[in-house]
């Protein structure tokens, strides 16, 4: 599939919310460690729902993670690691993609995480990009909450105060394409 000649590989892994993505990180991460391999997880510092200093996934489980700003920051904190996760990719923007390149031209492995779709079931950059570059892609699709089918898109199911999809079990839900509704009013200035 790849035809770009970076030595790092990237995995990209991408769904709607609630669909195990974070899971998915921190079983990928603990088998790098397991085999000897450097590992760092990173996360937006906007991404503070359930705690600031590591990867949580729904169910509670944790990983040590990286409060970070920006994608820069991931860069310049990278330092020996042969392999870094990126958890909820959608926050760092496309700033995040020649940061991966970076990464990937260090030949490290990179793992990144995020939501396919926005609240208007628009595809939520820079998933789509990182997608485009991926070695290897893992979608991860939950039951939509209405029917069972499985789901792409993040149905936002609370009024919307931030400029960003952080929310909450309660904010979202995983909705197929018949039972997604998306935000009314014009896309927010991202
Ligand atoms: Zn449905």
């Amino acid at each position: 599939m790849t035809t770009h000649s970076h030595p790092g590989s990237l995995i990209v892994v991408h769904g709607s919310m609630f669909a195990g993505k974070t899971e998915y990180l921190i079983a990928r991460l603990r088998q790098a460690a397991l085999h000897g391999q450097r590992v760092k997880a990173f996360k937006h510092a906007i991404d503070n729902r359930y705690d600031p200093t590591h990867l949580v996934t729904h169910t509670q489980d944790r990983f040590d993670a990286i409060p970070v700003p920006d994608a820069d920051a991931v860069l310049t904190q990278a330092g020996d690691a042969e392999v870094i996760a990126i958890d909820e990719g959608q926050f760092f923007r496309n700033e995040l993609v020649p940061i991966v390149e970076k990464l990937l031209d260090r030949g490290v492995t990179v793992l990144v995480a995020g939501i396919s779709h926005d609240a208007w079931g628009r595809p939520f950059e820079p998933m789509p990009r990182l997608i485009a570059m991926a070695d290897e892609v893992v979608p991860r699709e939950s039951p939509c909450r209405v029917c069972g089918e499985p789901s792409p898109y993040t149905q936002r199911m609370t009024p919307v105060n931030t400029l960003h999809m952080v929310g909450g079990l309660d904010d979202y839900e995983p909705r197929c394409r018949a039972h997604f509704t998306p935000l009314p009013g014009p896309p927010e200035k991202r």
